[in-house]
């Protein structure tokens, strides 16, 4: 969320610090008075003080200057003259104030001066104290505090939304129809509580907001804010987290506070896992710290008086890290689950975010939809963006359907690096690697169909064989993702056909088969269950701060079966792929040559070879 205008500037910067000491040298020096003689100080003659009294009788002074024992005088005819008294005889002693001599006597004073350098001294270091502390102070709460001025640690940081500034509304949300129905229904009974407290219904006290990240969850807590006609409350879980044991907890006890003083409210705590991990988990002031917060939101969730209308909306993209004391009826007790948007919801997101730019006439963001399954909203914003900077780039008049290709593999596959020397030998093998990759995936039943073959690197790759989803799939069968193996070893199989040998460039293929297998092995039973059952087999591995360590929930003859049983599914899906490979393999040698030359395949260019 976007901080309100009240919280956004740093009020205090070390320089004005450094203004204020700069100040203070500026008034000493000024309090410290100069020499402020008439007199010209040149060369002045000195001169006994008898005959400086005589030459004060006969008048040939026409002016004199008395400061402390020191007398000057200027005579008519421009000579100056020095000489000095006792400190403590003044002018009457002396006879100067004669007033039928034309001299004008002057007398400087210095000692009231002195007097205010003396209370300075002596002030200053107080002072320069005080203004430390304040300067000190001031900037922890800058970092940390925020409102309050001086020594405000323990504020809470939360927003109010200002309705003015920011109107976002449902329906800037696209898609997420049931995230929207659920907080809908949260709004309207704090508009209009009465009637669901006739019909005996309690206010829900906390909503979770669940989903990956970037799916909408804060945009749909601020869109809360702009429908809702009360007072809205926004903080992110990371603001509580301070390095001042206590601070957090004291700032969710002001926050419950100011709310309750506007209820009916809604209360919105963004990223909650920051906070609300499981307690107990290790030491340190950290844990200590989180777990401070966190019991203070629950002591503060169970205070609540039943009539209260205060609603608590918090997000989280990490549900399974929360602690279970926060998932209690009567805590956040309502789950809504924002999923990546499907086929229809990232039609109409695009469509949102396109609103503000110039496509060409003839794009078709549907295509795009089809072709983004497993995208994000932000994701799909994104995407939107970077068509409409290659676009300007081009200086095109509007974004073509091309631009928005573009955008769809830069946004997944990261930018080309065009600029990435590789020799031609290199080439040669990353193009039989990739294209390997894509027969062994075409003769297989249940993977995705080719999208794309590329020897340009982008990102981390070298080359990539982009197979891509028609339609969004929830399941995944034993079978597609024994097939999703075979795929992933046409890259080094192809290679170990066709030179002999294979490369470091299959690394990344090595390690998503092992992710494959075991998970199918040791998650989905979808391992020999003569062998290793269908059983969840656990390995956690406890963090903790500066130690890891491993444990397991079943015994060592059972690993050995889990590896033998992953062992047989890599052995077997290699061996297929061979198979494959072996078959095709005058075809995979043709459309390497043409890769090598074209850089790109299509789909269609690819499907071309096997009609
Ligand atoms: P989260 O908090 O879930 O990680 P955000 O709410 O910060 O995600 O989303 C980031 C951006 O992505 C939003 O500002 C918005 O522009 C865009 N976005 C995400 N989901 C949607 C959606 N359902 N409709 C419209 N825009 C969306
Ligand atoms: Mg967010
Ligand atoms: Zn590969």
């Amino acid at each position: 969320m976007k901080p309100s205008p009240k919280n956004a500037p740093r009020r205090n910067n070390p320089f004005k610090f450094l203004l204020i000491i700069a100040l203070i040298g500026a008034s000493l020096a000024l309090l410290f008075p100069k020499d402020m003689s008439t007199i010209s100080t040149e060369k002045p003659e000195e001169i006994s003080l008898t005959s400086f009294l005589e030459k004060y009788q006969q008048d040939e002074l026409k002016t004199i200057e008395i400061k402390d024992s020191q007398i000057k005088a200027e005579s008519f005819d421009g000579q100056v003259y020095q000489t000095f008294k006792e400190p403590s005889s003044n002018i009457k002693d002396l006879g100067l104030n004669d007033l039928t001599k034309k001299a004008a006597v002057k007398v400087v004073d210095t000692s009231g001066g002195k007097i205010w350098f003396n209370i300075l001294i002596g002030v200053a270091p107080f002072l320069l104290l005080i203004f430390f502390l304040i300067f000190i102070s001031r900037r922890a709460s800058a970092m940390g505090g925020g409102e309050g001025g001086p020594f405000g640690f323990g504020k809470s940081r939360a927003k109010v939304y200002d309705k003015t500034k920011h109107r976002t509304k449902f329906t800037d949300v696209a898609g997420a129809q049931e995230a929207k129905d659920e907080v809908t229904e949260v709004v309207d009974f704090l508009k209009n509580p009465k009637k669901y407290h006739k019909m005996g219904a309690k206010i829900p006290k906390g909503i979770l907001l669940v989903g990956a990240p970037g799916t909408g969850k804060t945009l749909l807590g601020r869109a809360i804010a702009g429908e809702a006609e009360v007072p809205f409350f926004s903080v992110s879980g990371s603001e509580f987290v301070e390095m001042f044991v206590g601070v957090g907890a004291s700032r969710v006890r002001d926050l419950f506070k100011t709310a309750k003083r506007n209820a009916p409210a809604i209360i919105f705590i963004d990223e909650i896992d920051a906070i609300g991990k499981h307690r107990g988990q290790g030491s340190g002031g950290g844990h200590d710290e989180r777990e401070q917060t966190l019991n203070q939101i629950l002591t503060e969730m169970d205070g609540f008086e039943p009539d209260t209308s205060i609603i608590i909306i918090a997000a989280t993209n990490r549900p399974d890290t929360l602690d279970k004391a926060l998932l209690r009826p009567g805590r956040f007790d309502r789950r809504v689950h924002i999923d990546l948007p499907d086929m229809v919801a990232r039609q109409q997101i695009l469509a949102l975010h396109a609103n503000n730019k110039i496509l060409a006439s003839g794009t078709d963001l549907k295509k795009i939809a089809s072709k983004t399954v497993g995208f994000s909203g932000a994701d799909l914003e994104n995407l939107l963006n970077e068509a409409a900077i290659s676009a300007t780039k081009k200086r095109q008049k509007d974004i073509t359907q091309s631009d928005l290709d573009n955008a769809v593999e830069k946004v997944s596959m990261g930018p080309e690096r065009r600029s990435r020397k590789i020799s031609e030998d290199e080439k040669k093998i990353i193009a039989h690697h990739e294209v390997g990759h894509a027969i062994a995936g075409h003769f297989t039943k249940n993977c995705e169909p080719v999208h794309k073959i590329s020897i340009i690197s982008r990102g981390g790759a070298l080359g990539v064989t982009w197979f891509l989803p028609e339609e969004d799939k929830y399941l995944v069968s034993e079978e597609k993702m024994k097939d999703e193996m075979i795929s992933l070893h046409g890259g080094r199989m192809a290679e170990r056909l066709i030179f002999g040998q294979t490369t470091t460039g299959a690394s990344n293929d090595l390690e998503r088969i092992s992710k494959l297998a075991r998970s199918m092995v040791m998650t989905y039973g979808m391992g020999d269950s003569k062998k290793v059952g269908p059983v969840v087999f656990a390995e956690k591995s406890k963090g903790w701060s500066g130690f890891d360590f491993h444990e397991k929930d079943f015994s060592e003859d059972t690993a050995r079966a889990i590896d033998e049983e992953v062992h047989r599914l890599i052995i077997e899906s290699e061996a297929a792929c061979t198979k494959i490979l072996k078959e095709h393999l005058p075809m995979l040698k043709k459309i390497a040559e043409d890769l090598l030359k074209k850089e790109n395949l299509s789909r269609e260019e690819f499907l071309a070879y096997f009609k």
